[in-house]
């Protein structure tokens, strides 16, 4: 007669077991958390499953899990939170350390070694960008090699104060880091928390935002429009705009993003992923503009991953 076989009340056997205890959190004031939707309606002990969003200024802006609720009388419900398949936290492939000598000997990743070495992030920075461009015409773009000199460059990017292009390069490669790493390795761990700093330097979601748009905008200047370096700050743009509410925008940039991204690239695969996210969030919100944005965003996604208008 254990909790497992007869389920943690109210809720029943089968809801406590694909799902975990959860103890609710502070969900109200502008910072806080609201639940969207209403399916999978259990008979057994009528709970149903609701997805949580992170708000702010209650506007939804990052999904934050589902969750099986069993309302108690006025605002108050019991939660419990669902265990979904660990997609994300599956360690795509084994990280195998091959090696790689001829593109660990040329001059430009030896001098990048030797200036990270000597603590000279700023001098390492532009070799390592040189041995990255040789890497990716030889190797995946996620592949273990190239990811870890992708941190260096974004680690350097960082170290000089370029934090707006640091935070794109982290939020492209952190998700490549956890598919081939896992989530807990040291070089997924150095890429969250260096992304941390940078925010921390920013200073919230609408000058993150604001510096992107500079950012934009200078390499619109000077950039082919399907340039990667474009493509990827402008990705940051989009997921900056989302977490300050502004979800139209948010949309609007990153189906620029997919639509400019190179199809089949390992990034246009993160790329493609902020897209739906930005369209859960839209959708959950409900307004009449982002939900028709979030629709056309859909059939860009349905495309396959696939060359699109252009
Ligand atoms: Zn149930």
């Amino acid at each position: 007669m254990t909790d497992e076989r007869r389920g943690v009340y109210p809720f029943c056997a089968p809801c406590t077991a694909a799902s975990e205890a959860w103890r609710t959190a502070e969900l109200t004031g502008p910072m806080g958390g609201r639940f969207y939707g209403h399916h999978d309606v259990c008979e057994n002990c009528g709970s149903s499953v609701r997805t949580l969003y992170n708000t702010v200024l209650w506007v939804p802006v990052s999904k934050a899990g589902r969750y099986r609720i069993i309302p108690t009388g006025g605002r108050s419900y019991v939660a419990r939170r669902v265990v979904d398949e660990p997609v994300a936290a599956v360690v795509r492939r084994e990280p195998v350390a091959v090696a790689h000598p001829e593109l660990d000997a040329t001059p430009e990743y030896r001098l990048a070694e030797a200036c990270w070495a000597e603590s000279e992030p700023g001098q390492a920075l532009p070799h390592y960008q040189a041995a990255l461009a040789e890497r990716e015409q030889v190797l995946a773009a996620d592949d273990p090699a190239t990811l870890r000199v992708r941190l260096r460059v974004a680690q350097g990017l960082l170290a000089t104060a370029n934090y707006g292009r640091a935070i794109a390069w982290f939020e492209l490669i952190t998700p490549q880091l956890v598919a081939v790493f896992g989530p807990h390795h040291e070089l997924t761990r150095a890429a969250t928390e260096a992304v941390t700093g940078a925010r921390l330097m920013v200073g919230g979601p609408r000058s993150e935002a604001l510096l992107l748009t500079d950012i934009v905008a200078a390499d619109i200047d000077r950039l082919a429009a399907t340039d990667r370096q474009l493509v990827r700050d402008r990705a940051a743009l989009g997921k900056a705009l989302l977490a300050c509410g502004d979800i139209s925008d948010a949309v609007e940039a990153l189906i620029q993003v997919v639509r400019d991204a190179v199809p089949g690239h390992p990034d246009t695969a993160v790329y493609r992923a902020a897209l739906t996210e930005a369209c859960e969030v839209a959708e959950a919100r409900g307004k009449k503009r982002d939900v028709q944005l979030a629709g056309a965003a859909r059939q860009l996604l349905s495309r396959a991953d696939a060359p699109t208008s252009r």
